[in-house]
């Protein structure tokens, strides 16, 4: 069927010469069925964990895992997650097992696997589908293996999984699954930030994100309450289409997906429910939203433990999303240099975004000063224009020399930068050490 990485078969081939049972199993059998290149590799076993590692003694193995009976086998630079087939007792805290049982069985380890496309695995023998992974596979269904109700009850990471994986494969969730996954959204305040966090972003940067956020609303506001206000919020307003909510998510489907971006374009109009007012016409505005909405983005993405050059990037980014463009190099200079290239043209394409929301198709009166700014902005870039202090013809020595001190330096070389990346100044040492002595206080 597939080309299997010759490294995680030679694992597989080494616990077999031993007298094991070993398969390749779960995302990596799921990924090559549907000719993806797997991004990691987990072998199933009979080896019991002491077993695995005489058995691949000849490899470097990591055994970080092993009171888990998960041991990592280096194959070639490859690494390849091998784990003892194991049966799971009952799961008190909604996330972990209470005990863990090694077996000899497969249909046991394969049994415990959330989904049924997850649930396959693969020997030199051929295909192992004891719960009809493939069918679903080929009906591009998220389902559950066994009872859905009680597999979203054990674990309630579960459920961000399996809205992932729709998301990441345009799959559909079958409406049992789906209905355990409305089911048990608020269990998910059991599981921690940082797994949340980490499905979350793959989800939201997802081909499929679109289709996934509109249908699971009640489980995106428990991973991020502010948006709560924003479902089925009517903006009253002829240029809105849609509530807030369903808004806020097409205009995330609509920008490059990288973290920071699809975060901000989420989130960037959750003040609006707070500054909302109709006007006598009863048509609705919003006064002030982007403020109220940065401290309320910025609690959000705190919560869910990101790092500072994403959330930074994402509240710029959000306070930012009304500026108006000009379509002139001017503009494109100041606005390249204030924001830097990629935080530029994040913010073209979250603007452009959030008008194609907001009243599709896009006209082309709106779109044209946007296409017209970031092709100026190409342009600057091709032409090697100076943009940033590190390639103005003056710097702080020069500042120290014409007798500028303290703040006042990085105030004057900031304020000659905006001049030289707007055009408004060459960017030559001569007339650029002139214009630094005009600082000088007479
Ligand atoms: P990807 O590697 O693309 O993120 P994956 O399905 O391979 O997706 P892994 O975290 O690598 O995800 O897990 C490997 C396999 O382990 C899964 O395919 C599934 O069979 C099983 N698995 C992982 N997490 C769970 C879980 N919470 N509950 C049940 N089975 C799980
Ligand atoms: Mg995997």
């Amino acid at each position: 069927m597939t080309n299997w990485d010759s490294r995680a078969l030679a694992v597989v081939q080494q616990l077999r010469r031993s007298g094991h049972q070993a398969v390749l199993v779960g995302g990596c059998v799921r990924d090559s069925l549907l000719s993806i290149p797997p991004h990691d590799y987990d072998v199933t076993t009979s080896a019991l964990p002491w077993e695995i590692l005489s058995c691949c003694a000849g490899f470097p193995c990591l055994n970080t895992g092993l009171k888990h009976g998960t041991v990592t086998v280096l194959s070639g630079g490859l690494s390849v997650e091998v784990t003892t087939f194991r049966r799971e007792g009952s799961y008190s805290d909604h996330r972990h097992p209470d005990q863990v049982e090694f077996t000899s069985d497969l249909t046991d380890d394969l049994a415990r696997r959330d989904f049924t496309i997850n649930a396959m695995a693969w020997g030199p023998e051929g295909l192992i589908d004891r719960f009809g992974g493939q069918e679903d596979l080929n009906a591009r269904l998220i389902r559950c293996v066994g009872d859905p109700d009680r597999r979203m009850e054990e674990d309630a990471l579960r459920l961000l999984r399996g809205l992932r994986l729709a998301g990441q494969l345009r799959f559909t969730i079958h409406p049992d699954t789906a209905d355990a996954i409305h089911g048990h959204a608020s269990q998910l305040s059991m599981v921690a930030w940082e797994r949340i966090s980490a499905e979350f972003l793959r989800l939201l940067c997802s081909p499929g994100a679109e289709q996934v956020l509109l249908d699971f609303p009640d489980v995106v506001t428990q991973i991020l309450p502010e948006l709560g206000p924003a479902v089925g919020f009517d903006q009253r307003n002829p240029h809105h289409r849609w509530d807030v909510y369903t808004h806020s998510v097409k205009t995330a489907a609509l920008v490059p997906p990288s973290p920071a971006l699809r975060l901000a374009a989420l989130l960037h109009d959750v003040g609006k429910p707070a500054s909302f007012f109709l006007d006598e016409r009863g048509i609705g505005h919003f006064y002030g939203h982007d403020r109220l909405g940065v401290p309320l983005a910025e609690r959000a993405m705190a919560r869910l433990r990101l790092d500072n050059a994403t959330r930074e990037r994402a509240a710029i980014l959000i306070s930012r999303h009304h500026l108006p463009v000009e379509p002139t190099r001017r503009w494109a200079g100041r606005w390249l240099s204030r924001l830097g290239e990629e935080c530029f043209f994040q913010l073209l394409a979250l603007k452009g975004a959030d008008a194609s929301a907001c009243a599709p198709p896009l006209k082309a009166e709106e779109s044209a000063p946007l296409e017209r700014a970031e092709a100026l902005g190409r342009q600057l870039l091709e032409e090697n224009a100076c943009l940033s202090l590190r390639t103005l013809a003056v710097n702080g020595h020069d500042a120290l020399k014409v007798g500028l001190a303290g703040p006042q330096i990085g105030q004057a070389l900031h304020e000659l930068l905006d001049h030289v990346a707007q055009g408004e100044l060459p960017n030559e040492r001569s007339a650029l050490l002139s214009a630094l002595e005009r600082y000088l206080s007479p």
